[in-house]
């Protein structure tokens, strides 16, 4: 307000004037001055509307200033947006998250915002019994009367009760029932005394140290490693109740990659905490998103489960981040904005003072690497709860036991020693996973008569046979297509062969070889909503099934009492990425996988067919010694100075016009600045070169750890005006390249 103004900045020549800075939901690169006009009461965070070009776009403000002004004439604000205000600390944590992914802030906030681009709710009107008894009862108005004992809107009774509108209307006329306004969503409390656990004594030391942790306060980075099964859940959420009953305003945030953000998840926060917690992944509607995205921006929602994403909700006081299964690759978005929500979950708690924990298993490089320096707290739970034990694992050499051919001369994909152990389970009525991480029959699909390789259009990914629905699918434009009876090539007839298993696959060969047991599949295809994953964890669990043919979506975190032998197809289909964290996800992955095995009182055993026995992440596995693999892994990557003992980032060119983006990709290359300890490597065609006709090139960036890649970056992306028709993206620290 004009109060405001220091005095001592005005210029007796021309007028003072509030100045707001704005960050406009447009791909401009800086925030923008606007003036606001007299009368127009702003602070940081509100939404506003401006003028950009010829059009008026949706913003919030970044700081508002009295300043002096200048010939050069500001445009106003031309309306405030009567939406909650986002609160400092969420609006100041997203304005560095642009700077340091190198994004607009206006794209950046756009993603932050998103949910106030639906429309506000309406109070819902319910129509209620005031008690005064109608002149003339009809069997109509009884009926209206009966269904009327819940608030329910005129569309609602009305069709609840079998009647027309104007039965209730009628009954509105006569005094009998009356409009009132709804209450808006109330969210659940969390009751941080509802059901406390008995921890196990392991459990309480790590709890305990926690509390003392929480107790001295400020920022606490923890890294809670702890094996599958060992009760890490308990332990933070022991943590999370801490911190909601010293502070009636405290917020708590639960990121789980989105695959683990199940019914079962939900339910076990209930039973913990009488309250629903309230969600926030992709399946949520529109009208959810705003309502749950006002209700955490006044403060109302004290507890979020949620996906990446969720980290970018306007916390009015967050106190507490848990990032569980903190290793998880999905944590890292590559589509859009690309951030990896787990480091910046630390940059939070770091700019607000608080704690935030790391739960894994198997934890990422990076955050074994900060626990090791004493950068991090390091607790560790070494036992799985109770008596489960964990499972022993074997490798099987392909080389040695090649699982041979059917006699039609079609390959096939299970060894005799897995053959073996499976029969032995089922004899003892115990249950068996077969993991593949790959959905459909098969990988590939070749023309026998002319070799050709099917692709999605204008794509270079291969094409992946669906025999359930008898389709070729991308799995990563989404084309589909029914099989061809020809190859489209060459028009051989009948040529078209599926090389490589799916799960669908394995599972033909699973019902040929054991003809009596009970085997489905578990991947997305199978599971594509909740309903459907919790029907599926129920036949399991009631042992309505004998066989699991799974993806990654049945590694994690269920708990599979009776299912005692995990096999693995492919341990080797991980390592063949040839990206910085193949090796490493490789192990993450089967070592959950194989964590599948054996709970509660019946061990498990883990089998793994790869052709590689030898290397490093087979023998880690084998030996369960996680330390060997780590120690591999870190000089691995010392050496290389790739992350953590360097930083990595990548500049994604892509454009329909081909002899455009190489042109540009050589200009830009000509201009890398020569600067000690950061190396640009490229220009190179992207792993994936082109994608629904569009041309992908990249460079890959290396810095040492105490450059300034970002500030390196911007400078060398500004040297060199950027044709429209090329579509460029940074990528700090990419996952795939
Ligand atoms: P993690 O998160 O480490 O994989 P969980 O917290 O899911 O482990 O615990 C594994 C299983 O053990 C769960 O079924 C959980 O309910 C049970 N459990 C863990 N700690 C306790 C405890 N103190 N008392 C009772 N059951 C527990």
């Amino acid at each position: 307000s004009p109060s405001d103004i220091n005095p001592t900045l005005l210029d007796f020549d021309l007028p003072s004037q509030v100045v707001a800075k704005v960050a406009v939901l447009a791909p401009v690169a800086e925030v923008l001055d606007y003036a606001v006009p007299d009368g127009m009461a702003l602070e940081v965070g509100d939404h506003v509307m401006v003028p950009l070009a010829h059009h008026k776009v949706r913003g919030v403000v970044a700081s508002v200033e009295a300043a002096q002004a200048t010939h050069f004439k500001l445009k106003a604000v031309v309306a405030k947006i009567d939406d909650p205000p986002v609160p400092r600390a969420s609006l100041e944590f997203w304005l560095w998250a642009t700077g340091w992914t190198l994004t607009p802030p206006g794209v950046f906030l756009n993603g932050c915002i998103g949910a106030l681009k639906t429309p506000k709710a309406q109070a819902k009107q319910a129509y209620v019994l005031t008690g005064a008894q109608p002149a003339k009862l009809t069997r109509a108005r009884e009926r209206v009367m009966e269904q009327a004992v819940v608030s329910l809107s005129l569309t609602e009774l009305s069709q609840a009760a079998g009647v027309s509108p104007s039965v209730i209307k009628g009954l509105e006329t006569e005094g009998v029932m009356a409009r009132v306004e709804v209450a808006a969503e109330v969210f659940g409390v969390p009751d941080p005394q509802f059901k406390t656990p008995a921890l196990n004594p392991s459990q309480a030391a790590a709890d305990e140290l926690l509390r003392q942790k929480q107790a001295v306060g400020g920022f606490c980075p923890v890294l809670l490693d702890g094996v599958t099964g060992s009760g890490k859940t308990e332990v933070y959420l022991e943590s999370v109740a801490r911190t909601l009953s010293r502070d009636p305003k405290a917020q708590v945030l639960i990121l789980l990659p989105e695959i683990a953000l199940t019914q079962a998840v939900m339910a076990r926060l209930k039973a913990r905490f009488g309250a629903d917690p309230v969600p926030w992944h992709s399946a949520l509607t529109p009208s959810q998103r705003r309502k749950i995205w006002e209700g955490v921006a006044s403060g109302e929602v004290r507890l979020v489960v949620g996906a990446r994403s969720a980290l970018f909700l306007p916390y009015l006081k967050l106190d507490l981040i848990v990032v569980d299964e903190e290793h998880d690759g999905s944590y890292k978005q590559e589509e859009g904005v690309r951030y990896q929500a787990r480091d910046l979950a630390v940059v939070r708690a770091h700019r607000d003072k608080f704690m935030i924990i790391l739960a894994s298993a198997t934890p990422s490089l990076e955050s074994l690497s900060n626990a090791q320096k004493g950068r991090y707290e390091w607790i560790r739970l070494t036992e799985r709860h109770g008596t489960a034990q964990l499972p022993d694992i074997h490798l099987i050499d392909m080389k040695v036991h090649p699982p041979g051919k059917t006699e039609m001369g079609d390959p096939l994909w299970l060894s005799a020693p897995l053959v073996a152990e499976i029969e032995h389970t089922l004899a003892r009525k115990e249950q068996v996973l077969l993991f593949l991480n790959r959905r459909g029959y098969a990988p590939l699909v070749l023309c026998r008569a002319c070799g050709e390789r099917m692709t999605a259009p204008n794509t270079d990914s291969w094409l992946v046979e669906h025999r359930a629905t008898g389709r070729l699918v991308c799995h990563l434009t989404g084309f589909s297509m029914k099989k061809p009876d020809r190859c489209p090539h060459c028009g051989a007839l009948d040529s078209l062969a599926a090389i490589g298993p799916g799960v669908e696959r394995i599972l033909e060969e699973v019902r040929s070889r054991f003809p009596a047991a009970r085997a489905e599949i578990f991947s997305s295809d199978t599971t594509p909503d909740a309903a459907s994953s919790e029907a599926l964890i129920k036949r399991v669990q009631d042992h309505d099934t004998d066989i699991l043919v799974a993806t990654q979506a049945a590694a994690k975190g269920h708990n599979f009492l009776n299912l005692t032998l995990v096999g693995i197809v492919d341990a080797d289909l991980g390592l063949k990425g040839g990206d910085l964290r193949a090796a490493e996800r490789t192990f993450q992955l089967l070592a959950q996988a194989t964590g599948r095995a054996g709970r509660a009182h019946k061990a498990g055993k883990a089998l793994l067919q790869t052709y590689s026995p030898e290397h490093p992440v087979m023998q880690a596995l084998k030996a369960q010694d996680r330390e060997a693999f780590y120690a591999y892994e870190q000089m691995t990557r010392e050496l290389a100075k790739f992350p953590p003992f360097g930083r990595l980032a990548a500049v994604i060119m892509s454009s329909k016009d081909q002899a455009e983006l190489n042109r540009f990709s050589r200009e830009l290359a000509l201009t890398i600045p020569n600067t000690d300890g950061v190396e640009v490597y490229g220009p190179a065609d992207a792993p994936l070169s082109l994608v629904r006709g569009q041309w992908r090139k990249r460079f890959l960036v290396r810095a040492d750890r105490n450059r300034d890649l970002q500030g390196f970056m911007a400078a060398w992306l500004r040297t060199v005006k950027k044709p429209n028709i090329i579509r460029l993206v940074t990528d700090i620290d990419p996952y795939s390249f």
